[in-house]
């Protein structure tokens, strides 16, 4: 008797057993994926992890579908990398699978498929039968479940099938999004076909004589197509004219110029060879020097950098010296769609080393990568991704990149695994035996505390590249503004003007509000009601431009009402404001300039955030108004002023650390400001400029906010002193919530005693028609992890067999913060 242990992508805590035959036996190796039956009807894909000889003793073992690889999908090392996952971030190794593989390595029964094609291309040779049986058996239906495919073939061995014709681009994986690599998207200028004939070009001529700029500009067009017949950048001819976008935009609009685009490939335009990487300054190259001999000592090393210090062209060179070694090289980023600017300067200089990995790539391209990783290939060797890259079957791993390591886009919230990417990234260093630099301009707490107390190293850049300035801030003051009449809607008057000043110098102005949509709550001036979600426990936000009430939790939306619900009234009054907002406000002070915004509403479509990008750094658009979307690394040239509309709803979130993220907001914001010669200007808008914070950042002291900071951790005992598990229980039932919530908190109390906060309703206590309640596990520093942990899940298990708690969802966030 032959046996098998698999995980399934599953939340159950054990591995389960099937049997096999003798051959199986001896040609199944761990990391290899089984098909295997499961439940009554279903069909999984699992990984094998352990053959043996030892019959399970409670069940009888049912046997494997099929085995689907030749070889191993993993390396023995990502095996171990889950385990300690799952155990650390109290998970399954089930659902640390399923965030690993590519989703397509994970076809079940229940997986839907989609067909690409109608008709099967001649050159595609479809060796099996069946194959071409599965396309026939769409039969003018664009989806079909697996199970469906199993049934009308009669029989149960089909993944492998499938498996080849999502190879070959026939069919994919109904959940993929099909985005390939965003091409750039860069805008052209031509003339309008009416105007091309001579006697016509003159009549344009005649009718611009009043508009002397516009004339100039038709005049430069002219003279640049006489020298060259390459399509024409609207950038170009913009800078060559010296004219502005309004003018241009005034020609298109009289129908003489054209805007056309053209998609600019990143990646092919430039030639084989890596570009050089820059030399370095004194700085930069004192700082690469102190991180290589701080890795003689250390693991981890932090190197904090102020904004376009040039931590960049740092990560650059001390990465080149990986790979120079032979050694494969993983850069984490916050989120892969925001940082297009990044990914295209690091493929310059390593083109035919570097692949990306993204989740919103197709299956295609990430199995790719993935077996490339696997196989070692040259073109892997520098994976460039967000999270999920970490669960790449690494076996070589020298150097971990961990840019921006203070985003809490690092954190995964929801499914489990809960893992903050950063921390996990050190763990996958050390099992790897490689080194991890995080670099910052504004580091997260726990992660300057490690290097202040020499757990980690610390190297510094305290001067921006090429000596330019740090922005100079100013806090406005804006209830003063409010008292003197000096507001227009949302803006200062002094923000009025330094806008007014950088258009007039043909510069760029970034507005920074940290909210969305038009309004985030409408109220009835009558009787003082505001619309609420029916299924979450929040105001609908209203967005003007859409016509709409809508709830940010859980999609729910209305048509703007007419008048109150409540009491009929037809006094209806917003509160607060959102992007939406100041973008109509900017479109009235200052008419003859483009606005562009940039928040989830506004960058969802394909290429999205691409174009708004790109519009912006081609000049296309004056003011850009946005979320802190505008935070994220980003490096514009010409943008001289960053206003910020509010600072204060930032720094009234009811978080432990919402004053250290509102000072890293603003900072990296601000960061945008002034990159090249002439100095940045940043305006805060504030009610309460004498905030501490805002203080701090005014004068760029990241060390005063992390000392103040520190100080309160300690003395209301938050991390780094302590550790955090947030315990949520949810339930769409109010009474039942309430009382299992209590339950459950005694029980904890019982055993942790005063290091037990809550249960308490988080500040929107129901989403999507579940209650939630909060239950915070503060363990101190030198209270066992594992104890506390096992301590914990004895507790669930209690819990989950009291008969009338059984429906009663439990989630466990290790690290919530
Ligand atoms: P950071 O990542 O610290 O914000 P960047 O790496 O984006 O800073 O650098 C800011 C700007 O300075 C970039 O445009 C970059 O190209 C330029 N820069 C930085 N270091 C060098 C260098 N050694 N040589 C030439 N340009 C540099
Ligand atoms: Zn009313
Ligand atoms: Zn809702």
């Amino acid at each position: 008797m032959y046996f098998v242990d698999v995980i399934l992508p599953i939340p159950v805590e054990k591995a389960f057993t099937y049997s096999i035959s003798e051959a199986e036996y001896s040609f199944i190796k761990p990391g290899m994926r089984l098909a295997v039956p499961f439940g009554k009807n279903k069909i999984y894909t699992s990984l094998a992890i352990r053959v043996h000889q030892e019959e399970p003793r409670i069940y009888e073992a049912k046997e494997i579908e099929q085995i689907l690889d030749e070889t191993p999908v993993i390396n023995p090392e990502q095996l171990n990398y889950w385990k300690w996952m799952a155990t650390y971030y109290m998970a399954t190794l089930g659902e640390v699978m399923r965030a690993a593989l590519p989703g397509a390595f994970l076809l079940e029964s229940e997986t839907i498929i989609k067909r690409l094609v109608q008709t099967i291309p001649e050159d595609i040779e479809l060796e099996d039968e069946e194959a071409l049986a599965i396309l026939q058996a769409f039969e003018g239906r664009t989806v079909l479940r697996i199970s469906e495919v199993m049934q009308l073939l009669d029989r149960k061995k089909v993944l492998p099938i499938i498996n080849t014709l999502i190879d070959k681009g026939l069919v994919a994986l109904d959940q993929e999004i099909y985005e390939a690599y965003r091409p750039k998207l860069v805008k052209y200028v031509r003339l309008a076909d009416s105007y091309k004939a001579e006697d016509k070009m003159h009549e344009a001529l005649d009718e611009l004589d009043r508009a002397p700029k516009q004339r100039e500009l038709l005049l430069t067009y002219f003279s640049l197509q006489a020298r060259s017949k390459k399509p024409l950048k609207a950038k170009e001819l913009q800078a060559q004219a010296q004219a502005s976008s309004a003018q241009l935009k005034a020609l298109v609009d009289k129908g003489i110029f054209e805007l056309f685009e053209l998609r600019q490939d990143r990646i092919s335009y430039k030639g084989s060879d890596d570009t050089q990487v820059k030399n370095l300054n004194d700085a930069q190259s004192a700082a690469l020097a102190t991180i290589n001999a701080s890795f003689e000592q250390h693991e981890v090393c932090l190197l904090h950098g102020v904004t376009a210090s040039g931590k960049t062209e740092v990560y650059v060179n001390l990465i080149k010296s990986y790979l120079d070694e032979g050694k494969q090289v993983l850069y984490l980023l916050p989120e892969i769609a925001l940082t297009t600017q990044l990914v295209s300067r690091l493929q310059e200089y390593f083109v035919n080393k570097l692949s990306v990995y993204h989740s919103k790539y197709t299956v295609h391209e990430r199995v790719e990568v993935w077996n490339n990783v696997l196989n070692k290939q040259d073109k892997a060797q520098l994976i460039l991704g967000a999270r999920s890259a970490l669960f790449l079957p690494f076996s070589n791993l020298g150097l971990v990149v961990v840019d921006e390591e203070h985003e809490n886009s690092y954190k995964q919230y929801d499914p489990a695994p809960r893992y903050q990417a950063r921390d996990a990234a050190i763990v996958l260093a050390y099992q790897q035996g490689a080194k991890v630099l995080l670099g910052s301009a504004t580091p997260s707490l726990e992660t300057y505390y490690n290097a202040s107390v020499g757990k980690y190293a610390l190297v510094e850049l305290k001067q921006r590249y090429g000596n330019i300035l740090m922005p100079e801030n100013t806090i406005i003051d804006i209830q003063d503004r409010h008292r003197k009449k000096k507001m227009n809607g949302h803006f200062s008057e002094d923000l009025i003007l330094a806008i007014r000043e950088a258009l007039q110098e043909g510069e760029q102005v970034i507005l920074f509000q940290n909210r969305r949509g038009y309004s985030p709550v409408l109220e009835c001036k009558t009787c003082g009601h505001a619309p609420q979600c029916p299924n979450c426990d929040v105001s609908l936000t209203y967005h003007k431009h859409r016509g709409q009430l809508r709830c940010h939790y859980c999609g729910y939306h209305i048509a703007m009402l007419e008048k109150c619900m409540a009491c009929g009234s037809i006094e209806l009054d917003t509160k607060g404001f959102g992007t939406e907002q100041v973008e109509g406000e900017l479109r009235q002070l200052f008419p003859d300039h483009n606005i562009g915004r940039m928040d989830s509403d506004t960058t969802r479509g394909k290429f999205g955030f691409e174009k708004i990008i790109t519009a912006f750094e081609q000049g296309e658009i004056d003011i850009l108004v946005g979320t802190q979307m505008l935070t994220k690394g980003l490096d514009f040239r010409n943008v001289t002023l960053v206003g910020i509309l509010n600072a204060d709803n930032m720094l009234n979130i009811p978080d432990f650390r919402a004053h250290e993220r509102s000072f890293q907001l603003i900072q990296q914001v601000s960061g945008r400001a002034g990159r090249t010669q002439k100095r940045g200007k940043v305006l805060i808008q504030s009610y309460n400029p004498h905030h501490q914070i805002l203080q701090q950042v005014s004068v760029n002291d990241y060390e005063a906010m992390y000392h103040e900071q520190l100080e309160e951790r300690h003395i209301y005992k938050y991390p780094p002193f302590c550790r955090l598990i947030k315990i949520t229980l949810k339930h769409r039932d109010f009474q039942k919530i309430e009382e299992a919530s209590v339950w459950m908190g005694q029980a904890l109390k019982n055993v942790f005693q005063e290091q037990i906060l809550g249960p308490e309703p988080p500040p929107i206590s129901r989403i999507r028609n579940e209650y939630h309640r909060n239950i915070l596990v503060k363990i101190p520093r030198k209270q066992s992890l594992e104890k506390t942990k096992k301590a914990i899940l004895k507790v669930r298990t209690t819990f989950s067999s009291i008969a009338q708690f059984r429906s009663v969802k439990i989630v466990l966030n290790v690290d919530n913060y």
